[in-house]
């Protein structure tokens, strides 16, 4: 699938759309979701223009790469659930029921999760 500049992330990249960023950093934007499932709630997207995981993992560059798992490790310092723990979740195309065609992360935490495996 190529990538599709109108989605919303890409909006929020460009400023077109405010978001209120609680992380950045040269190849990383991470803001709150609009619609958080727990108390912590925060979607980490790379700047770089990624359909999705499968897209990220085979065209993104090593720097690209850590700088987005060094986001994790930040983010999850900064709202204080690095020790208590907290769940990654990456909806990835269809099976995955992916609704934002720009990949990013979902970093949810701040409760216990229960199961979730499938
Ligand atoms: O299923 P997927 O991982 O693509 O979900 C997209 C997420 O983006 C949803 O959790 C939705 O609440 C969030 N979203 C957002 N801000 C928007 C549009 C969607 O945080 N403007």
């Amino acid at each position: 699938m190529s990538y599709d500049p109108s989605n919303i992330f890409a909006k929020i990249l460009r400023g077109e759309i405010p978001s209120k960023p609680v992380y950045e950093s040269d190849h990383v934007l991470a803001f709150p979701d609009i619609a958080p499932r727990a108390p912590v709630h925060v979607l980490i997207i790379p700047k770089g223009a990624y359909v999705s995981a499968q897209d990220f993992s085979e065209k993104a560059s090593p720097a690209e790469k850590a700088a987005f798992f060094d986001a994790i490790g930040a983010i999850a310092q900064q709202f204080g659930i690095a020790d208590s723990g907290y769940r990654l979740i990456a909806n990835t195309g269809a099976h995955g029921h992916q609704e934002v065609p720009h990949f990013h992360l979902h970093l949810i935490g701040g409760r216990a999760l229960g199961s979730m495996l499938p």
